[in-house]
């Protein structure tokens, strides 16, 4: 155990510092600088080395009960984050080593050593245990494998599909035995990364015409399942694809999260009788249990170089908010990482 550092330590963090209507605008949040407390007991301090932005802090920016509790005003916001200890008082971490944490948004952290997870940055870079080894991947995984109960020739049509989640699904779906992978997304050079970089078998731009109609070229004898992370005109397009039998997988509804209104839901529901399809929200938190299994296959596959990614890498803690701007607008591909 090491001594905690003998002058203050000042931190800058964001703060949300108004509920946005629609689109959150940057005057939604400040960053502020903050002294740090000592590490106590058990406790320690780190030096954050990269943030992740997300799609679902859109939904904790809004003061509505869900399955995680909405960010507070004038509170710094929190997430995922991996960095340095700098200083601690817990046993088994020492200054150098590197944590997993959820004390993101902001340069440095004092965290209780039990609330994080100690990574090896030999082993893989350290934003990927924020990316393709972290929240997204086990979300693609576990979304696809174990919701989706995806089976070895099922067609798998993937929305989002050049983010962070949508190009893991896609290719775990191949991995595993796809009979044919479809992924949407929201420009041409996007769709190229799909076919070229991920092995895709089709993919479309869905601002280039009907989601319905290019989905039916991308896939003409239909798809067994849908991983939705967008909504509205992709599910109802989904909804008709589907074969009998076929299985939704509802990860993320990407489309409404800016919404002021609520949204009207698909107008083709009966196809759901009529197929006898399943559809079943998620959250990845629920399946834990599946991550040693997990780490273990796509660790490999990272390894044997099999699975790609790519990052959006945002330079510094002042672009924090431009960087989760930029993700709800689409400017990423792969994971949007925030370096400090
Ligand atoms: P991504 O890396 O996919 O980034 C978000 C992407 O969404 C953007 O790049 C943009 O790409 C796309 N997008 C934005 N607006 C729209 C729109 N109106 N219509 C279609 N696409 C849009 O983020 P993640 O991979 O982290 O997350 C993907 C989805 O998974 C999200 O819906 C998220 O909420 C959900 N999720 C759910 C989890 C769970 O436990 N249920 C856990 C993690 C993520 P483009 O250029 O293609 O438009």
């Amino acid at each position: 155990m090491s001594a905690t550092p003998a002058t203050p330590v000042i931190s800058r963090e964001w703060h949300l510092v108004a509920r946005p209507e629609g689109w959150p605008k940057p005057e939604d949040f400040a960053l502020r600088e903050v002294e740090l407390p000592e590490p106590g007991e058990g406790q320690i301090l780190v030096r954050n080395v990269h943030m992740s932005v997300d799609p679902y802090m859109r939904g904790r920016m809004n003061d509505v009960k869900s399955y995680i509790p909405p960010f507070e005003l004038d509170r710094p916001m929190d997430g995922g984050a991996v960095g340095e200890v700098v200083a601690s008082r817990a046993e088994g971490l020492a200054p150098g080593d590197h944590v997993l944490h959820g004390l993101g948004w902001r340069e440095y952290a004092v965290v209780d050593a039990r609330r994080t997870v100690k990574v090896d940055p030999a082993a893989a870079p350290l934003s990927a245990y924020l990316g393709v080894l972290g929240m997204p991947g086990m979300t693609a995984y576990a979304g696809l494998l174990e919701v989706a109960s995806f089976k070895e020739g099922d067609a798998v049509f993937v929305s989002g599909a050049a983010g962070a989640v949508g190009s893991q699904v896609g290719q775990i779906a191949k991995l595993k035995g796809a009979s044919r992978v479809i992924g949407s997304a929201g420009s041409d050079e996007k769709v190229r990364v799909l076919i070229e970089e991920y092995g895709f078998d089709a993919a479309f731009n869905y601002k280039n015409g009907s989601v319905a109609e290019q989905l039916h070229k991308a896939a003409p004898d239909g798809i067994d399942v849908y991983f939705e992370n967008v909504g509205g005109e992709h599910l109802e397009a989904a909804l008709s694809a589907l074969n009998p039998h076929g299985r939704i997988t509802v990860c993320g509804l990407i489309a409404q999260y800016n919404a002021t209104e609520p949204q009207p839901g698909p107008r083709n529901l009966a196809q759901l009788l009529a197929k006898r399809l399943r559809m079943q929200g998620m959250i990845v938190s629920d399946h834990e249990a599946l991550r040693p299994q997990f780490f273990e296959e796509v660790g490999g596959w990272l390894r044997s170089g099999e699975l790609k990614y790519r990052e959006t890498v945002v330079e510094g803690i002042d672009h924090a908010v431009d960087a989760f701007l930029g993700l709800l607008r689409g400017e990423n591909t792969g994971k949007m990482i925030v370096t400090l």
